[in-house]
């Protein structure tokens, strides 16, 4: 390697990284270097590469995982989560309070007025599609108009008016986005027409940048830190152990590696590895009277925030309901589209209980320990038959059956494990990102999630990456 010192130094290429990477670059000097050390192997760009990527890929071969009944998800690759679906609610205006306001969880050390400007930058980059209808204030509109809404969702929303918008998604309802369209064919992992948005298509232009020294199958196994600051970072490639100089270092390797890269490298923080979660989901499948459905634009075409936000809250998760349009047909002549599915991502409140650790068998990996869901998602999961019958009441569905999560279920959120805040004895970094004592150090990514709305992280998670950068450059 030509130059082993660096002003900046990057873990990862997923969007948290990605997105810190872009804004950093618009701050920085010509002669200035960046180098970003990916685990994963490059990919040549060719949509449709990624099928069945993460379907049966164990992420469990890079953990050590001390209950199998709960599962993780990870990619490993150039781009990071490339195999997302593409949908990007923003977090209510609320879930930044959940105790000031229901008493639980913790407060974020910043609101949504503070993110709501940088929502809008990732939105643009990706492309986003939606409507701004719904309790999330926008300052500027979407880039694309909303996709069309199914049969259901128009049935949803005779019941709950004004209480069920078009899923906000990266996936493009007309040209604009400098992509191809969605055609609706669902099957996102893949999008096999490079409609998605994904950092390793779309956002490339970064890691071509001559400022940039990307170095792939590099696995990133500590920091070097000396007096609260680090000064370079370990990592393996082709078998032989390699080192980096850095100023300053920007760890982007999700929710369970990047505490683990933290905690071996001799950080001790209380918080740091502890409160893992993510939301827990049921799958609900409807035999519609009369209604033709799978007339939407999208894979998934509405988003229910009929019970959201709410006192409520205070005893009973808030949940989205995500309304699918994969056609999945019905068996009886005359009748296939009168089906419909959907499912209820509820809340949870992470404990300190679940955490990731170092491992003693296996040093080289992180220890996984998550011993349940807390008992207010696990309430709501039993409550599941009462929540769905109340939620279909009035409409025409002939009956409904309700798909539990396998185990303790999972929806590849992983957070909570480098959360933000302001007290160093609770959270690990603080608004801006960066370490509470290691001030040349940031872990990015959702991670630092001090609670667990309903919302999927993506979109969040890359507005508090692109908030940091900025800040730490200005
Ligand atoms: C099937 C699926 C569908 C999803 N759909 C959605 C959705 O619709 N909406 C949504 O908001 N979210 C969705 N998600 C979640 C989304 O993928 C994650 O929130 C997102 O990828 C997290 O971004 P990140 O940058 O923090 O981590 P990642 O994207 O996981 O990136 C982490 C990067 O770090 C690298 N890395 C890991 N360990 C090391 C190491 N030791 N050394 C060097 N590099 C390392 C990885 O290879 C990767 O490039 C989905 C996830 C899955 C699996
Ligand atoms: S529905 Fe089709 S075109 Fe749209 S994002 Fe999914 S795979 Fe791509």
């Amino acid at each position: 390697m030509k130059n082993s010192h660096y002003n900046l130094a990057v873990v990862g290429t997923g969007f948290a990284s990605s997105f810190f990477l872009k804004e950093y670059l618009n701050h920085l000097g010509e002669n200035d270097t960046v180098v970003v050390l990916e685990r994963g192997t490059f990919n040549n760009g060719a949509p449709g590469r990624e099928y069945g990527e993460h379907k049966g890929f164990s992420f469990d071969q890079s953990i050590v995982n001390t209950n199998p009944s709960k599962g993780w998800v990870q990619r490993i690759g150039f781009g990071g989560g490339t195999c997302w679906t593409g949908n990007t609610p923003r977090m209510h205006p609320n879930d930044f309070r959940t105790k000031s306001l229901y008493s639980h969880s913790e407060d974020w050390p910043i609101t949504y007025q503070d993110l709501e400007p940088f929502y809008v930058d990732v939105e643009h980059t990706m492309g986003i599609s939606g409507s701004a209808d719904g309790p999330f204030p926008r300052s500027k509109p979407y880039l694309l108009p909303p996709h069309r809404l199914n049969a259901l969702d128009r049935e949803f929303l005779r019941k709950y008016p004004g209480e069920l918008i078009p899923m906000p998604s990266a996936r493009p309802s007309a040209a604009g986005a400098g992509r191809a369209i969605c055609c609706a064919n669902g099957i996102c992992d893949t999008c096999p027409v490079a409609a998605k948005f994904q950092i390793d298509f779309h956002m490339r232009a970064i890691y071509q940048d001559p400022r940039v020294t990307l170095i792939t199958e590099a696995n990133v196994t500590s920091l070097d830190i000396r007096n609260q600051i680090v000064t370079g970072i370990h990592y393996t490639k082709d078998g032989a152990e390699h080192y980096v100089n850095c100023d300053l270092a920007a760890v982007g390797a999700h929710g369970i590696m990047t505490p683990y890269i933290l905690l071996n490298s001799g950080l001790t923080d209380n918080a740091l590895g502890r409160y893992l979660n993510e939301q827990v989901s049921i799958g609900v499948d409807v035999l519609l009277d009369g209604v033709r459905n799978y007339d939407g634009s999208q894979i998934m075409t509405g988003l229910g925030i009929m019970k959201l936000d709410g006192d409520f809250r205070k005893d009973t998760p808030g949940f989205l309901l995500e309304n699918w349009n994969v056609p999945w047909l019905r068996a009886e002549a005359g009748r296939f589209r009168e089906r419909g599915y959907f499912k209820l991502v509820f809340e949870e409140i992470p404990q300190e209980s679940n955490f990731v650790g170092l491992s003693a068998a296996h040093p080289d990996k992180p220890e996984v320990n998550y011993a349940d869901n807390s008992a207010y998602a696990n309430n709501a999961l039993a409550n599941a038959e009462a929540i769905v019958a109340d939620l279909l009441d009035g409409l025409p569905v002939e009956s409904f059956s309700i798909k539990h999560p396998e185990g303790l279920g999972g929806e590849a959120h992983v957070q909570g494990t480098t959360r933000m805040g302001v007290d160093p004895n609770t959270s690990v970094v603080d608004a801006g990102l960066i370490h509470h004592k290691v001030r040349n150090l940031l872990a990015l990514g959702s991670g630092a999630f001090p609670s667990c709305p309903a919302a999927n992280p993506t979109l969040t998670l890359s507005a508090l990456s692109v908030r940091a950068a900025r800040q730490i450059m200005s």
